[in-house]
């Protein structure tokens, strides 16, 4: 596909990072090899919007995969960095932000009578995973396919986000040592589960699900498979783990929990609870908990654990993040959607625009996806289309068509009025995509 306009600073940024890093990027995603093109370096974010490092704008529906839901540099968010920054970085103690922080998740967050913070969302579910398995005593995880919960090497089967977006089955570097306790399901099929756990009773640790999941692009679970799960670990003793790090503080106050009400054992969280800086957590009951060192004898720990800064980032984001802003996000979300909705349906382009609360994806179908199966049986050709005309009227969408979009705060009615005026080309261009 060859692109009408030109990004040269970015490519000058790109050639020089293919040298020094695999791919150019530091996280594959970012590439945009599933739809071609160079990457924009972005330079700067304030509010809705990016410029790049050719000083081009565009309204940002990414928002870092998630977690800047109030918008790129949020002056009060701003402001509590500062603050930390100036009293040091990192004392490798413990310090009061992180457990005012602890304090914020808990008193949101139900289930969560206790809480580990740690740096990224794939610590969290790896730790959580390794709780699991300690506190149970059992080696063997359920997972669903197109479920994506960080890199862990016991989880990257069948994955979504990248692992779903450049089509992987599964990644070399992992033994079957470490995958072969996997479990791998097909997503929203209670009877697999129900087959699982009585061809091994009494062998599996726990069951790991994204809340709603984001990562094969937005296919919520259908009424009753939360509860169906937690339901089928309760009756074998094993536990039922909530990986929240993409729906948890975005989807409600309380995450996709505050939504369906089923009470996990372990959640998992990250993205928004960070503000944009690295920090993530697992908590949940406080009898697994107490099995965690230095209280109990599974092992975790990290060196910037609780980080201060991280931690009044995160900690700033939250206490703005009330009724009032979940329902700007929502509405924000519903608005954009029937605008996407209305521009496929103008140029007779099959699509499902399927949300879980204020997530969303466009799946170029209108057959309804349910799983991953689903997800893939899209004509992803179509997206690749359309992302490059949005991308060239001044749209960041994310450069797959397995991913969430994500809104904030911060997307006002300018901001949706450039994305409506996008809309219509980058519809056509998806219509007359061929694959
Ligand atoms: N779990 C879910 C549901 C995610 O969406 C992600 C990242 O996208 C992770 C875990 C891993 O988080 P991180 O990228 O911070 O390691």
């Amino acid at each position: 596909m060859a692109y009408s306009y030109e990004a040269p600073v970015s490519q000058t940024l790109f050639d020089r990072a293919s040298l020094v890093t695999p791919g150019g990027v530091n996280s594959p995603v970012r590439a945009f090899r599933a739809v071609g093109g160079t990457p924009r370096f972005m330079v700067s974010g304030t509010g809705p919007y990016l410029t790049d490092a050719d000083g081009r704008e565009y309204v940002d529906l990414v928002c870092s995969w998630g977690p800047m839901i109030l918008g790129h540099a949020h002056p009060e968010v701003i402001a509590a960095v500062q603050d930390a920054v100036a009293r040091g970085t990192s004392f490798g103690t413990p310090g009061e932000g992180e457990v005012a922080l602890a304090e914020e998740i808990v008193a949101r967050i139900e289930p969560v009578e206790q809480v580990r913070l740690v740096s990224s969302g794939t610590e969290a579910t790896m730790s959580a995973i390794r709780l699991a398995r300690g506190f149970t005593g059992r080696a063997k995880v359920v997972k669903f396919a197109g479920c994506y919960h960080g890199h862990v090497d016991a989880l990257l089967a069948s994955a979504g986000s990248g692992v779903a977006t450049f089509g992987l089955p599964d990644t070399p570097g992992v033994t079957g040592a470490q995958a072969g306790d996997t479990i791998v399901l097909p997503y929203n099929d209670l009877e697999a589960v129900r087959a699982a756990f009585a061809a091994q009773p009494g062998e599996i640790a726990c069951v790991i699900t994204e809340a709603s999941p984001g990562n094969m692009g937005v296919v919520p679970p259908l009424d009753g498979f939360n509860a169906g799960l937690k339901e089928i670990c309760a009756a074998d003793g094993a536990l039922y783990i909530s990986d929240e790090v993409m729906t948890g503080f975005r989807t409600s106050k309380a995450g996709w929990y505050g939504i369906d009400g089923v009470r996990p054992d372990l959640m998992t969280f990250g993205k928004v609870m960070g503000g944009g800086f690295p920090a993530a957590a697992f908590g949940g009951r406080a009898d697994v908990m107490a099995h965690l060192a230095p209280a109990g004898p599974v092992y975790q720990a990290g060196t910037l654990s609780g980080n201060p800064v991280a931690t009044a980032a995160g900690l700033a984001q939250l206490r703005l993040l009330d009724d009032v802003a979940y329902a700007k996000v929502d509405a924000v979300s519903a608005e954009l959607r029937s605008l996407v909705g209305e521009a496929f349906t103008k140029e007779g382009v099959a699509h499902t625009v399927s949300a879980a609360s204020n997530m969303f994806s466009v799946f170029f179908t209108d057959e309804p996806v349910r799983d991953y199966e689903g997800a893939r049986k899209q004509e992803a050709f179509r997206f690749t289309a359309f992302f490059h005309s949005m991308l060239e009227q001044g749209v960041y969408l994310p450069p797959s068509a397995f991913e969430s979009w994500f809104v904030s705060t911060a997307h006002d009615a300018r901001a949706l009025e450039r994305i409506a005026a996008a809309l219509p080309a980058a519809a056509r261009a998806a219509s007359e995509a061929t694959a």
